[in-house]
């Protein structure tokens, strides 16, 4: 089995239901045994395509998610889990075709709940923003909390009331039309066959032009 049929797989199941494939229905989708299955998931997972949970369950293919990281996005037909700030703003992205899709979420500090209808044509309005905990070198040691901890508050004093109470260190914060902008071309190529991801110039690159800055992003 090509990794790439598996990986691709997964992908479309995600964006066609807005949920995680069974083991039992990828074998019979490609034709291979489950082993075979769980085999290549792991490699996936090894690879940062996915991630799976310790017993091999799908968490995460980035930017979508199977488990609720604090937002919602409605599709015309299809409701998915956003994943965190930055998967939510991706998926008007990757899947056009929805047209404007709803992004719900509340703000973690005072409750209060939020929305956008979010496109790709321009950001939506609202002067919320966006914290993101965990530095870009160590996104990766733990990505699903790293997701869990990428949220959008009320503003800059829901932001520091937050991390005083979780006794946080503040991380980045960026307005909304930075956020929109730093999801649009992240997730690129996902659904397409060949999928490669950026090397790390590359992907310097795109954060810098996006507008992010210092060393939280290793720039
Ligand atoms: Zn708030
Ligand atoms: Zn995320």
């Amino acid at each position: 089995m090509d990794p790439e049929d598996l990986r691709l797989a997964v992908y479309r199941s995600f964006a066609a239901s807005g949920r995680a494939p069974a083991t039992a229905d990828l074998a019979l989708e490609l034709a291979v045994s489950e082993p075979e299955v769980v085999a290549g998931l792991w490699q996936l997972h090894e690879a940062r395509h996915l991630v799976l949970a310790e017993g091999g369950t799908i968490v995460m293919a980035h930017p979508f998610s199977a488990v609720p990281l604090g937002f919602s996005v409605m599709g015309r037909d299809t409701l998915w889990w956003g994943g965190c700030a930055w998967d939510s703003f991706a998926l008007p992205h990757l899947l056009p075709a929805e047209g404007e899709m709803l992004i719900a979420t509340r703000c973690p500090a005072c409750a209060a709940p939020l929305g956008w209808s979010v496109g790709t044509a321009e950001p939506p309005p609202g002067g919320q923003v966006a914290h993101f905990l965990t530095p870009a070198a160590r996104m990766w040691d733990d990505v699903v909390h790293t997701c869990r901890h990428q949220r959008i508050f009320c503003g800059h004093d829901c932001v520091e009331a937050w991390c005083r109470q979780a006794g946080a260190e503040p991380g980045y914060v960026m307005d909304l039309p930075t956020l929109w902008r730093f999801a649009s071309r992240w997730y690129e190529g996902r659904l397409d066959r060949g999928y490669l991801r950026r090397d790390p110039a590359t992907a310097a690159q795109y954060l810098r032009e996006c507008g992010l800055t210092g060393d939280f992003w290793g720039l």
